[in-house]
């Protein structure tokens, strides 16, 4: 069945600045993942997949909306390959495709009570404002 947001390997490639390739497999990104249990694919294999090429089931992947961005997996990386960027890439890549702009400032003030950390309030501006 065809993608509705069809997303190239090499879409994916210049967002992010990511090359894929410098990855030799060690799994220390998963390994520190807080998101690991909730995510289908995992910070590794986002990374050998977008090598492989393999970006339909990415976008298809409620995975990519599981990522919190904490970017522990780009500190742990001894490659520096920066799996969240990858990941956010692919995110990216659906939202545009989608014309989606969910997230808009005058939005905020009813949505925010005081308990809300301030990480997630950036966080949400990471997946819904680019
Ligand atoms: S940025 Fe996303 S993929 Fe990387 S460790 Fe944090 S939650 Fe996991
Ligand atoms: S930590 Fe870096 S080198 Fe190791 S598997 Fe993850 S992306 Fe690849």
């Amino acid at each position: 069945m065809a993608s509705v947001y069809q997303v190239t390997k090499e879409e994916i490639e210049a967002i992010s600045g990511v090359n894929p390739l410098k990855c030799m497999r060690c799994g220390r990104c998963t390994a520190t993942c807080p998101s690991f249990d909730n995510m289908e694919y995992h910070p590794h294999q986002f990374v050998a997949m977008v090598e492989r090429g393999e970006i339909e089931k990415l976008v298809r992947s409620a995975s990519v909306f599981k990522c919190m961005s904490c970017m522990a997996c780009l500190e742990r990386c001894p490659r520096q390959v920066q799996p969240a960027k990858l990941i956010e890439a692919v995110r990216l890549a659906v939202i545009r495709k989608q014309e989606a702009n969910h997230l808009r400032p005058d939005d905020l003030p009813a949505l925010v009570d005081e308990d809300l950390p301030q990480q997630a309030i950036v966080s949400a501006y990471r997946k819904f404002t680019k």
